[in-house]
């Protein structure tokens, strides 16, 4: 058998089978980029979610270097999202929205039920409405402050008469 004398990390040199050392120096390979099964999970559930069948190849080649495991679940959850509110053709392709990681980005919401000309607006112009679950009558600074709920219960806010 052959041994080879080594000193791992700065430790007490010892002598070790040849075998072994390969199997230390195989360890410490990095790793090739090619993509692995593994590293693929998750990614045909994103693809059909994404539904925008452009830059497949990319966006997977991408996939498999760069987007973790612990990522998938929040990447999921920001496409689902995303593909509500942004129509397909407005859609960045698949492989930016990757890159760029949109999937960080914040999504604004906005109710687009609620217009404000509905609502009665007092003197100095700003909105009134009235809480949707306690019916408390409030003023809120500008439409935006509609859009974002009522102050006492976080609920939508009506308009009334
Ligand atoms: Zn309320």
């Amino acid at each position: 058998m052959l041994e080879i004398l080594i000193r791992e990390n700065g430790g007490e040199p010892k002598w070790v089978a040849a075998s072994e050392v390969l199997g230390i120096i195989m360890k410490k390979k990095p790793k090739t980029s090619s993509p692995s099964p593994l590293s693929l999970k998750g990614f045909d559930v994103w693809w059909k979610k994404y539904d925008k069948k452009v830059t497949k190849k990319q966006a997977m080649q991408y996939w498999a270097k760069h987007i973790k495991q612990e990522m998938v679940t929040g990447i999921l959850w920001h496409t689902k999202r995303y593909v509500e509110k942004v129509e397909k053709r407005y859609r960045l392709d698949p492989v930016r929205y990757l890159r760029n990681e949109k999937f960080n980005d914040e999504i604004i919401e906005q109710d687009k039920r609620i217009d404000v000309t509905e609502y009665k607006h007092d003197t100095t112009g700003m909105p009134m409405g009235k809480c949707k679950k306690c019916g408390k009558r409030d003023t809120y600074l500008n439409q935006w402050e509609l859009y974002k709920g009522s102050d006492c219960c976080g609920e939508k806010v009506l308009p009334f008469k």
